[in-house]
């Protein structure tokens, strides 16, 4: 089912389709796994996007987890105004990087020095690398259905069995980039165990976000710790999507377990592309300028990306705002609970995915087994009734501080119709 004939999207989309891969920048917005075509968006304020043709949609999607403050927040058009005439770009040290990384070591305690990347991606690849020049060691333990962005190394599936050798998931990805990535399934603290043996490090979301959102089991991140102080491995907590999101100091704050590395992205940008990794002193201190492992970037701290998640993070410091973030969260849940869905909805404060399954759903296994197809009738079914969920079972839906009752209850008639459609 493609998009209305005759729009400004579908028009825009067949453009698209002539000089950009598939009409699109990022595989996902095209939509394909929810049998539609994309829309175009024009604009964004607060808990909407309009479309091209300028239909409004109440957005989950939270531009994937930034919008964390809504669209276009007062703060960030502020700061970003303030900062735009000063210039865009210095290729040189700021102050206003200083102040960005006061503020990260601040929240997040394990994090005492930190590096600006442009990306999560970024982020990801610096800190596989300090992590193997750190231990002088290779193997890199990932859990399977776990995004960490678009990094060879990375892009790797499970073969058969519990810990398994990567295998390319992706074309164009060699067999040695992803042999040294071993793959253990999600929740399962023993199969970690066993395959960090000599490992380098072990990468984790702290809360799944990639398979669908995804809880860590009672006590499974401190057992990821454990295991990596009896083997010797770095801990990288991937906290691009929970960073300044599940708590101010992000899953380790929430769940009380400390990473050696942490890499941030998506809300510490505030909608600029933005990342970074930080951890203890004597790791980062393996980076240039300090140490043998090279790492850099030509926008890595750019002053307006700088000036934008500045201005997020300030707002995430109020009194009460994560109350209000598990206050909407629930609110969502619950409305979709009551649209009658056969679905089992996962939690954690504001980021939530409803999976079409009966549950429990606790790792890529059990997320697989949703009916993805019904999940593609019931996003289709929302975009028409105005509402904007993620294009795939497989991701979060996001709250964020303007989605009050008002938009929580027109969303929750929307998903009432949605489900019976
Ligand atoms: C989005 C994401 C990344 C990659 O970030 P980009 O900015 O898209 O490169 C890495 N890790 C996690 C957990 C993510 O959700």
């Amino acid at each position: 089912m493609a998009g209305p004939e005759g729009t400004r999207s579908a028009e825009l989309f067949a453009r698209a389709q002539k000089v950009l891969v598939g009409g699109v920048n990022s595989p996902v917005r095209a939509m394909r796994s929810i049998g539609r075509d994309p829309l175009f968006i024009g604009r964004a304020e607060g808990p909407y996007v309009w479309d091209a043709d300028g239909n409004r949609y109440i957005d989950f999607l939270s531009t994937w987890g930034p919008a964390i403050l809504g669209h276009s927040p007062e703060a960030v058009l502020r700061a970003v105004e303030r900062a735009l005439p000063l210039g865009t770009s210095y290729g040189a040290p700021t102050e206003r990087e200083v102040v960005f990384a006061e503020t990260i070591c601040d929240a997040v305690p394990s994090v005492e020095q930190l590096r600006m990347t442009s990306s999560g991606s970024e982020a990801v690849m610096g800190a596989l690398r300090l992590a193997r020049a750190a231990t002088g060691r290779e193997t890199i333990v990932k859990v399977a259905g776990g995004y960490h962005g678009a990094i060879d190394g990375l892009l790797a599936q499970a073969g058969s069995g519990l810990t398994t050798l990567g295998v390319p998931a992706s074309a164009g990805v060699t067999a040695a980039a992803t042999a040294a990535t071993h793959i253990v399934p999600f929740n399962d603290a023993p199969a970690a165990a066993a395959a960090l043996e000599g490992a380098a490090a072990m990468i984790v979301e702290p809360v799944a976000g990639n398979m669908g959102v995804v809880p860590p089991r009672d006590g499974y991140l401190q057992a990821l710790r454990e295991a990596c102080d009896r083997t010797g491995a770095l801990l990288i907590i991937d906290e691009v999507i929970t960073g300044f999101r599940v708590a101010r100091g992000g899953a380790q704050e929430r769940y009380g377990v400390r990473a050696d590395i942490t890499c941030f992205g998506k809300i510490i940008g505030g909608g600029l592309p933005v990342g970074a990794f930080g951890g203890r002193r004597e790791v980062m201190r393996e980076l240039a300028p300090e140490g043998p492992c090279y790492q850099g970037g030509t926008l890595s701290g750019n002053p307006l990306a700088t000036a934008a998640g500045l201005a997020v993070m300030g707002e995430l410091a109020k009194e009460g705002v994560y109350e209000r973030l598990e206050a909407s969260g629930a609110a969502l849940e619950e409305a979709v609970r009551a649209s009658g869905a056969p679905v089992h909805i996962n939690r954690v404060g504001s980021m939530l995915t409803p999976f079409f399954t009966h549950g429990p759903v606790e790792d890529y296994a059990d997320a697989t087994r949703s009916d993805t197809d019904a999940y593609g009738r019931f996003a289709r079914a929302l975009l028409a009734e105005g509402v904007y969920p993620p294009p795939s079972q497989f991701e979060a839906w996001f709250t964020g501080l303007t989605h009050g009752d008002a938009e929580i209850a027109a969303a929750r008639d929307a998903l009432a119709r949605a489900a019976g459609a």
